[in-house]
């Protein structure tokens, strides 16, 4: 399942492919995704400006979501969900539909980087197997009051985040920090596999309430989240499966977790021995498989 550094590389990607384009058409093959697609999701996306087709503004991101924003105020949500896909072709042809299990595709037009009048079409397709992920049509001015955006927590690279953020959000709390930090109302963006792999940098069990976490540990947690989900974001995102780059250039960089699904073996970096340890260990928390080191990460 993508997670923010995920997102944010696919982001870029798609920033630098569709630049300012124009969203000059687009088709739907398959309306129930995890939410039915609203009805009027193609024809108010591409409502025209004064000059045309509505052109893309920015393509920003809040916690997994993906918001392009559109001229005329409208913004388009995605949510990639479990397997979701979004799959980059020069190609001026919206038909056919390319794959069984593409549901969206779009078409953008955009200026030639070589200049002059001549324009360029991409072709943006949204597939998704499992339909767990989908999209939605939203004002920008009413975006924050979206009921998917609306509860979403602080983002980790906000100027707010740090340790007394972690702290005045974890405190009363009487549940694992592990599961605190899945609590998207909390923080936006983080998912199993950074979770795990910040408490293993900032060397906290994730067994610990959350409540009951000093201020000198929640800072050095804030810091955890931050250069994990950094070093995921440089090394162009991290994934195990059902997830490729937005050019569909065949997967991400196999980015080297420290502790997430590497059970038993030795972490790295670490003095603790694996014939006393057992090396990285693996539990279930809420359902949520968990790595860390018993050794490194105290309770
Ligand atoms: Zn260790």
């Amino acid at each position: 399942m993508p997670e923010l550094p995920e997102v944010e590389v696919l982001r870029r990607q798609l920033r630098r492919a569709l630049g300012d384009a124009r969203l000059a058409d687009m088709r739907i093959y398959e309306r129930r995704l995890r939410f039915p697609l609203s009805e009027g999701f193609a024809d108010t996306a591409l409502t025209r400006d004064r000059r045309g087709t509505p052109r893309l503004e920015d393509i920003r991101r809040r916690g997994k979501y993906l918001l392009f924003h559109l001229s005329g105020g409208r913004v388009l949500l995605c949510h990639l969900g479990m397997s979701g896909q979004l799959l980059l072709e020069d190609s001026s042809q919206l038909e056919p539909r390319r794959h069984c299990h593409e549901h969206l595709a779009f078409l953008f037009r955009r200026r030639d980087r070589r200049g002059g009048s001549r324009t360029r079409t991409v072709r943006l397709g949204f597939r998704d197997t499992r339909r767990f992920g989908f999209w939605d049509i939203a004002r920008a001015d009413e975006l924050s009051e979206h009921p998917r955006l609306r509860g979403l927590g602080m983002e980790p690279f906000d100027a707010g985040f740090g340790g007394s953020f972690l702290v005045g959000a974890f405190a009363g709390r009487r549940v694992s920090v592990k599961s605190a930090l899945l609590d998207q109302r909390i923080v936006a963006g983080v998912g199993n596999i950074y979770a795990s792999e910040a408490l293993f940098r900032a060397r906290i069990s994730p067994m610990v309430c959350a409540g009951d976490l000093t201020a000198r540990r929640c800072g050095r947690l804030a810091a955890g989240i931050v250069s994990v989900l950094e070093d995921a974001i440089a090394a162009g995102g991290s994934t195990r499966r059902d997830y490729v780059h937005s050019d569909g250039g065949g997967g991400y960089f196999q980015h080297r977790w420290s502790v997430y699904g590497r059970e038993g073996e030795p972490c790295p970096g670490c003095r603790c021995r694996l014939a006393e340890t057992g090396g990285i260990q693996k539990s279930l928390q809420s359902g949520r498989s968990t790595f860390y080191c018993p050794a490194r990460q105290r309770r």
